[in-house]
């Protein structure tokens, strides 16, 4: 989230509707009624998309990621919560599908508004609603098509749906395929365990830089002290290491038994010295008597014992976390042991590789085991912490979706061809409503058209052109047509590898229907969303819908070209 030179030039029209750092800002995505003060709109910059959000009180916030514009609306109005809220869950569940949820909840709710200016109950409004929600939620296991877990090439298909106009194309596809390693590594037939992952990052490199290795990799800025020595240099690499892990302390205190020691005389000291010396030389001893090349030690191990150990070659990470502690026993079949007395051969455990590795100014060890203990690693880099955070969470985001792919099985064709199978199906439903719920029904039909509608507009096509083609292709049977933005054309999504899984589309249709649906029921809602300073129905006006919240074209899906 960052604070941009902001220009604002207006809101109407097709032309530019502000400036951010410079570049035109194109189009209002969602411009919420009278009173929600707040307005996301796209702009398209070289990283692809920012989504910008204007508050009434001119405080401006750039992002790409949909759910944190909403997040960071300084609003109190029941418009803007409800709908900060569908995009909060939307991105808390499924990861994606949050900018589908919040255009569809805007575009229910104007619709909403129409109906209620005709005289149709809000009630009956949020019963069609509910009804027509159900009816599209059911439609969409039909229209699912399955996939196969193992199937590498369409799982990058899905990630790369899910990174499509987040990051520049060439980044967001090193993403996707990086996720996809990551998934592939910890993936069991249907299942993905996440407890297996573990992710890194260090700033500084490219995003094309980030690699995914199998076994854990350490950060040892999280410990307090360098694994270096000054007494001695360590190789960097140890192939085929034999790894110890101590789940206490390498110091005198623990195994003197006493937490203090008071020296009084020369004597004295000179006595405890040698006895330190001595017990340094024993813990260094019994280590190296296993034949290690590394040890992780849960608490601190004192400077001297490291040296010892550096000086026999041997690695010694101290302060290891206790959840890597945990993993490093899995990765290398160690058993850890309380206390060096207590170590025995059959104690250690195997590792591939033991290495140190550096990355922009952080420093790592990498464990990389056996295939049998699964684990992997991935370190992400990219520029700046800001970057990089906004990376780390699209690579979530990624992973996220996979793994909904992988346990749910389903997936649809993206670019709107399952909004407009949807709106076909509630179409064809709509008759079977009686009384006025069937508007309702109609409306959300009309709804789902929103996403291609908007698509085609961010693709530079004429919408009413694009969605005339999409129905046409669709009555002839063609039912995974949709948009394909990268090629700018029409065409079967599914085979151009635009695709989404079932759960993700559900929640999108599912959470728009109840943010509309909630604020359908609350009168001040409706009333606010009459246009006008007056807020009496049916009073006409140039610049309103006539909602809640007021779509007025553009989309923040637009594809760099
Ligand atoms: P966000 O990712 O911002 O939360 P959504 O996931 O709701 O937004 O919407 C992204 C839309 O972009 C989906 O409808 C998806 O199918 C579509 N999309 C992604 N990549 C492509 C592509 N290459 N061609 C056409 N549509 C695409
Ligand atoms: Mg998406």
């Amino acid at each position: 989230m960052v604070e941009r030179d902001i220009t604002r030039l207006g809101s109407e029209g097709r032309g530019p509707v502000g400036r951010i750092d410079g570049r035109d800002v194109r189009r209002t995505n969602v411009a919420a009624g009278r009173g929600v003060a707040a307005v996301v709109e796209s702009t398209l910059g070289p990283k692809g998309l920012d989504k910008m959000l204007v508050g009434a009180d001119g405080h401006v916030v750039v992002t790409n990621d949909g759910a944190k514009v909403l997040e960071n609306l300084p609003l109190d109005h029941p418009a803007a919560r409800v709908l900060v809220e569908t995009a909060r869950r939307q991105d808390d569940r499924v990861n994606d599908g949050t900018t589908t949820a919040v255009v569809l909840a805007g575009e229910l709710l104007s619709n909403a508004g129409d109906l209620v200016e005709r005289g149709v109950p809000p009630a009956a409004v949020a019963a069609g609603y509910h009804r027509a929600a159900t009816r599209a939620s059911d439609a969409l296991d039909e229209y699912a098509v399955d996939i196969d877990p193992d199937d590498a090439a369409r799982l990058e298909d899905v990630a790369r749906t899910v990174v499509t106009g987040k990051w520049d194309e060439s980044a967001a596809e090193c993403l996707a395929r990086r996720a996809v390693e990551t998934a592939a590594a910890v993936g069991e037939g249907r299942t993905l365990d996440f407890e297996r992952i573990t992710r890194q990052t260090a700033p500084g490199g490219s995003v094309f830089d980030s690699t995914v290795c199998g076994g854990l990799l350490v950060d040892l800025e999280l410990s307090s002290t360098d694994v270096a020595s000054r007494e001695a240099t360590l190789p960097a690499r140890f192939p085929d290491a034999t790894v110890v892990l101590v789940d206490g302390q390498l110091t005198v205190e623990t195994l003197s038994g006493a937490s203090e020691v008071v020296v009084e005389t020369p004597e004295e000291l000179r006595e405890f010295e040698a006895y330190e010396r001595e017990r340094y030389d024993d813990i260094r001893a019994r280590i190296e008597g296993v034949g290690a090349d590394a040890v992780f030690c849960q608490k601190s191990i004192d400077d001297p014992v490291r040296d010892a150990l550096a000086r026999a070659g041997i690695l010694a990470v101290e302060r290891t976390r206790a959840d890597e502690f945990r993993t490093l026993a899995r990765v290398t079949g160690a058993s850890p042991v309380a206390a060096v007395e207590e170590l025995t051969p059959a104690d250690a455990g195997r590792a591939e590789l033991v290495e140190r590795r550096s990355a922009g100014d952080r420093e790592f060890v990498a464990v990389e085991g056996e295939s049998a203990s699964r684990h992997v690693s991935v370190l992400l880099r990219g520029g700046t912490p800001r970057v990089l955070d906004e990376l780390a969470g699209i690579f979530d985001d990624c992973l996220g979706v996979l793994r909904t792919a992988v346990e749910e099985g389903g997936v649809l064709p993206g670019g709107g061809a399952a909004e407009v199978r949807l709106s076909r199906e509630l179409s064809a439903f709509a008759p079977s409503v009686r009384g006025t719920e069937q508007l309702a029904v109609e409306a959300f039909s009309d709804a789902l058209e929103r996403v291609p509608w908007l698509l085609a507009e961010s693709a530079g096509l004429d919408p009413i052109d694009v969605l005339a083609e999409l129905h046409a292709r669709h009555d002839d049977g063609e039912v995974f047509a949709g948009l394909d933005l990268a090629a700018g054309e029409p065409a079967n999504t599914l085979s151009r590898g635009v695709v989404e899984p079932v759960p993700v589309k559900r929640r999108s249709v599912l959470g728009a229907a109840e943010a509309a649906t909630t604020l359908v029921r609350v009168d001040d809602a409706v009333a606010v969303a009459s246009p006008g300073e007056d807020d009496e129905p049916g009073h006409d006006h140039d610049h309103g819908r006539g909602g809640v919240v007021e779509s007025t074209g553009g989309y923040p899906w637009t594809l760099g070209h």
